[in-house]
């Protein structure tokens, strides 16, 4: 590891003036840092600010960034209203990890492209320009949805695959004192020539919240994750699913995916072919026709796209069973 510079934040204030790399769990930033992955000169350690705090509002609820995304599981009021919330993240790392891990970290995790974590391959993410060994590599792991030829990462998160279903949005505090609220819609970003750029955040911006409007009424959520071994492993695929069903048909749908792409995926072609239809086998391959129109396999990952239509539709089937 790199020698770094070490300071503790006492005000969400002071972080973002302090200027540097932030850290509280760490359970990513560290591994990358042991690696030379990442090397950063400073280290701005906010665990002790006063941001972990799961507060009701605007009939949602308003989560601090420091969150352990154990508490957050266990919230009752996260359990009854966002069960596909509760259930991602419970079926994310390890329970240590989980109690280590905060809720703003979990929506920055680095993606687990073998070659990011080998400084001895190419990779566009890590050193931009440096080419990606993924493209004619082992890539079983990797995206078939929004893929450019620059990168084909997965986002390797379960917490963001079920809060972009349940349509978060990330609070922030920039460096100038400015707070912006930005829809988890348009918080991440597709590889395009500049994989190396994953959020839209600015340079210095701190996460402090993560607000969750309240769900749709009588929705029925999932969460279901399909990957390599039953416990501490990164999702293969995964579903969130919101739906209410009304007199008979599909009246709200919010499905988003993981192990897809780039970022937690969600196409409105998808809801469009739900919505207004009988949850019938004719509508839920209509639904992953829509989604997999334009995936493409790689080789080692084309078993990904009859998987995640096998997974949809099963989702779909738990969601709506008892609704005709
Ligand atoms: Fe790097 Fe992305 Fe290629 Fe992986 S897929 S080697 S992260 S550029």
């Amino acid at each position: 590891m790199k020698t770094f510079n070490y300071a503790r934040a006492e005000s969400p204030e002071d972080a973002v003036r302090a200027g540097g790399r932030f850290i509280a769990g760490g359970t990513n930033l560290i591994d990358l840092m042991k690696l030379q992955v990442e090397t950063p000169e400073k280290l701005v350690d906010i665990s002790r600010l006063d941001l972990n705090a799961i507060e009701e509002k605007d009939g949602g609820l308003l989560i601090g960034a420091l969150v352990p995304n154990s508490d957050l599981a266990a919230d009752p009021r996260v359990i009854a209203l966002y069960p596909a919330l509760s259930r991602a993240l419970l079926a994310g790392a390890s329970g240590q990890l989980r109690n280590k891990a905060t809720t703003g970290g979990n929506l920055l995790q680095r993606t687990r492209c073998y070659f990011f974590y080998d400084t001895h391959a190419a990779c566009n993410k890590r050193a931009p320009g440096s080419g990606c060994d993924a493209l004619g590599g082992f890539n079983r792991i990797h995206a078939v949805l929004g893929t450019s030829d620059q990168c084909i990462a997965t986002h390797p998160g379960d917490m963001p695959v079920a809060m972009r279903a349940l349509d978060a949005t990330v609070v922030t505090l920039k460096p100038d004192g400015d707070r912006r609220r930005i829809p988890l819609a348009d918080f991440y970003r597709l590889p395009g020539n500049t994989p190396h750029i994953e959020t839209a955040l600015e340079p210095g911006e701190l996460i402090t919240h993560i607000a969750l409007p309240a769900p749709p009424a009588g929705a029925r959520q999932l969460y279901r994750k399909v990957r390599d071994r039953a416990s501490y492993a990164f999702a293969i695929v995964s579903v969130a699913g919101v739906i209410t069903i009304e007199d008979g048909k599909i009246a709200h749908a919010a499905l988003a995916f993981g192990g897809l792409a780039h970022l937690p995926w969600r196409d409105p072609a998808v809801e469009t072919a739900l919505v207004g239809q009988a949850p019938t086998e004719a509508t839920f391959a209509a639904a992953a026709d829509a989604l997999l129109a334009d995936a493409r396999g790689f080789g080692h990952n084309d078993f990904k796209i009859p998987l995640v239509r096998r997974v949809l539709i099963a989702a779909l089937r738990d969601l709506t069973q008892d609704a005709a």
